[in-house]
Parts: C-alpha cells; sequence; structure tokens
C-alpha cells in the first residue's frame, strides 16, 4: 500500500507547525518531538508537495504482477438465517448468471451452516453450476471467526475470480473480514456491477455524497469481492436443476475461535420496508406531521406502506427503518407514490427500480417526473383528496 513517509530527522517544532497547518485532513500527530501521521490521511500529497522539502514522501507501493488466468468462477455468499436463504442470495446468483454471459466462468453459490442441504439443492433451482456446501453443527449459527476461516479454505482451494456477498449486516460484517484475511480489495454498497471479457469486475456505487457514480475495479488482487444491496437485482428464473453439489470437509477448519455465542435473543419480526408491495413515501412537503393523517385513507385503501426521506427522519417524524435511499433502504415495489419529494439523487438511487412510479409535486422541474410512469403537477394538499380517483383511473389504464 502507498503511504506518506515522515522524515524525523527532517522534522523540528517549526516544520511540525507548518506540516500540522497545511494538512486539511488533521492527520499529523506531534507529540515529544515526534511526528506521526494518524488514520485520517487520505495520502492527498499536500504535505509533500507543499510542506517543507524532504520533510515528507510519498511511498508508492510496487504493483503486484498476478496471473490473472488461474482465477475462474464467480462466486455468491448465501446467507442463511433460520435455515433459510436471505433472498439477496438469489439476485445475486441472478446477477452472476448475467455477468458469465460476458466470461464464460462457472456460477457458483457458496452455502454454509447446519443440515442446510436444502438450501445447496434450492441454489441449484436457480441454475447455479457448482454448490459447495460447508455442513457442520458448529456452522449452525453465524460466527465471523469460522465463517472467514471457510472462505480461506474454499479460496485457497478454488481461487475463484469475484465473490459477491449481500449489503446485510452480516454481509457488512463479514466480507471486510474475508477482505483484510485474503489481502485484496471490497467495494461495499454497490448498486451496478458489470464485467469485462476478460474477467475484470466493474463495481459500480454512488461515491461522494451521491454526487457521483464511482466505477471500482481490483486490477492487482484476486479475488475482486464487492457487497451489493438488497433489491438491487432479480432473482433468475427457476430451471431444471443441472449444477453439482460439493460436499466439502470441515473438520481441519473447526477450530477454536475467540467468540464464544452466550445467548441468541431475537428481536421482534418487523415489516421490512425494502419487501413492501406498494409503498406511499412523503418528503418536506408536508408542513406537520399531523398532516401525515391525510394519506391515511389512500394508505388502507391500498395496503401501503409509508417510506418517507431523510429529513423526516431527522426531525423525528419516522423511525429510521423508513427511511428510503443512498442511507436508508432500498425498494422495489410494484407501486410507489411520491408526495412531495424533491428526488434528490440520494433518494432516487434507493428507489427508481419500481414498477410503477407516481409522483405529485408542485413543481414542474420535480426531478422525479424524468423517471416517473404518471406525474401530477399540483399542490399535495389539494391533489391527495382527489388521489384515489386518480389511482383508480391509472390502474384501470395499466390493466
Ligand atoms: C450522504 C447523504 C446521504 C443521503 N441519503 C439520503 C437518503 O438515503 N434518503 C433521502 O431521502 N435523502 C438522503 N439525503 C438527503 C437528500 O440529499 C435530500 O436532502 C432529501 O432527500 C430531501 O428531502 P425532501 O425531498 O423530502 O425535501 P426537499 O428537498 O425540501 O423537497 C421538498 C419537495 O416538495 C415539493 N413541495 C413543497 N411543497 C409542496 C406542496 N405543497 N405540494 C407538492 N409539492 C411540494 C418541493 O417542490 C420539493 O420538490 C442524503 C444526503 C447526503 C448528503
Amino acid at each position: 500500500m502507498s503511504y506518506i513517509k515522515v522524515n524525523q530527522d527532517k522534522i523540528n517544532d517549526e516544520i511540525a507547525k507548518k506540516l500540522i497547518d497545511i494538512c486539511p485532513f488533521n492527520a499529523f500527530e506531534y507529540t515529544d518531538a515526534y511526528l506521526s501521521i494518524n488514520a485520517s490521511c487520505k495520502i492527498c500529497k499536500i504535505c509533500v508537495k507543499k510542506g517543507p522539502e524532504g520533510a515528507c514522501e510519498f511511498i508508492e507501493s510496487q504493483k503486484v504482477q498476478i496471473d490473472k488466468s488461474k482465477y475462474k468462477g464467480i462466486a455468491v455468499y448465501v446467507e442463511i438465517h433460520n435455515q433459510e436463504a436471505h433472498h439477496v442470495s438469489w439476485e445475486l446468483i441472478g446477477k452472476a448468471k448475467e455477468l458469465k454471459e460476458k466470461t464464460n466462468e462457472k456460477v457458483i453459490a457458496l452455502v454454509i451452516g447446519d443440515q442446510v442441504s436444502h438450501i445447496a439443492e434450492e441454489a441449484l433451482t436457480y441454475g447455479v453450476d457448482e454448490v459447495y456446501l460447508y455442513d457442520h453443527p458448529r456452522f449452525k449459527e453465524f460466527n465471523v471467526e469460522i465463517y472467514t476461516n471457510i472462505f480461506e479454505e474454499f479460496y485457497k482451494k478454488y481461487q475463484n475470480n469475484v465473490i459477491l456477498y449481500g449489503s446485510t449486516p452480516r454481509g457488512r460484517s463479514f466480507a471486510p473480514r474475508v477482505a483484510a484475511r485474503l489481502k485484496t480489495g471490497l467495494t461495499a454498497d454497490c448498486t451496478m456491477l458489470d464485467i469485462t471479457s476478460e474477467g475484470e469486475l466493474l463495481q459500480i456505487r454512488p461515491a461522494f455524497g451521491g454526487n457521483i457514480m464511482a466505477k471500482i475495479n481490483t486490477p492487482n488482487h484476486r479475488p475482486q469481492m464487492a457487497t451489493i444491496r438488497y433489491k438491487m437485482f432479480n432473482a433468475p428464473k427457476k430451471v431444471t436443476p443441472y449444477g453439482v453439489i460439493h460436499h466439502e470437509k470441515t473438520d481441519a477448519i473447526v477450530k477454536d475461535t475467540t467468540i464464544h455465542l452466550l445467548e441468541i435473543m431475537h428481536k421482534p419480526k418487523v415489516s421490512d420496508l425494502s419487501d413492501a408491495e406498494v409503498i406511499i413515501a412523503v418528503g418536506r412537503a408536508f408542513k406537520k406531521q399531523k398532516d401525515l393523517e391525510l394519506i391515511e385513507p389512500l394508505r388502507k385503501r391500498l395496503n401501503a406502506e409509508i417510506g418517507c426521506t431523510r429529513p423526516l427522519i431527522e426531525n423525528g417524524w419516522f423511525d429510521a427503518r423508513k427511511q428510503i435511499g443512498l442511507s436508508g433502504r432500498t425498494v422495489k415495489p410494484k407501486l410507489i407514490i411520491n408526495l412531495g419529494i424533491s428526488g434528490a439523487v440520494q433518494y432516487i438511487e434507493g428507489m427508481k427500480e419500481a414498477e410503477l412510479i407516481i409522483t405529485v409535486n408542485s413543481d414542474i422541474n420535480n426531478k422525479l417526473f424524468d423517471i416517473s410512469h404518471y406525474s401530477i403537477v399540483g399542490d399535495i394538499y389539494q391533489v391527495l383528496p382527489e388521489l384515489n380517483l386518480l389511482i383508480d383511473s391509472i390502474m384501470e389504464e395499466k390493466s
């Protein structure tokens, strides 16, 4: 890894002060006549270019050359909870199958658990070429140390080109540990994936607060790893299984762990906005919390879930789980009705895949109108009472 080196022999109180003053990230710390760089350093190199000559140096890491032809297969980690696969795993298999069209690699499912051969069978019904099954009583509950050991074994043995994980709480904790163990990169929370015919994975995700879409690749390391949000892709259609299940040896993997499970406390099941089929999404156009009562008749009629934009979470009107967008939930309902929402990119990224989008906004230039199937220019307070009738005619027209 490239880094900034401080040449301590060139540092005195005055030079240290100059460097501290020019660093935009407050990354220097000066204690007992020793100048160190902390984790805030972004390697912007201002200290090298504009600081006192020779005080700081940019050390570039040597590029690793790997034989990429040795790495084959697009693997998906199948996440299991209570003996059921999380749906994001099948969505990732759907994407892996699309990528395979370009590289002609095998699509591989990695199934870990206790008595989970039914999940391995289910993976085959989604058209997976190979399933690697690690089945052992010690794998029943997720233990990040043991599961990371499994991945290390798996990767050493099969040398995959790509490994994909869901951006679930588990995937977000697990994938970075695997990346560190395998000394490779990881792109978190991708919203799109593509691959070149040579097998270079393009990991696409919003960056800088959603203002740009960054295309990230991993040119010098394998495996190429990414976590992907739930509801970004479609699960593939079921097929007559043609793949193979490999029962992997587990004894060598079940080593001692420093993590000891004391108790499992089940959280009460709450409805997840990501699973909703109909959503009424509300924005800052609502002037008072009480005004939200105006949507009740429509919500009841459509049996809809309510979602909202971030400002409504920030002012305490809704639980954070109701936020749609980049820093909230990704949703893909059959119908979403946007009421008084500006359509900031951070919001749109979380709902643009909805099947039918209806938007009400008083601003004719509202950005959501660009992606909406039906756009209503008007004041929500006037349009809402009419919306029941409008929805009826829209639904009639659609069917
Ligand atoms: C890193 C980062 C992450 C973020 N993540 C998210 C996220 O996940 N989700 C999210 O939602 N935001 C997110 N945001 C915030 C986002 O940028 C916007 O600020 C936010 O979405 C705006 O919310 P809004 O559309 O409700 O409010 P506003 O921007 O205030 O828009 C209100 C809209 O209502 C319309 N309007 C006003 N009165 C009426 C009326 N009477 N009738 C009809 N229309 C009316 C206006 O024309 C306007 O379009 C994020 C921001 C950052 C920096």
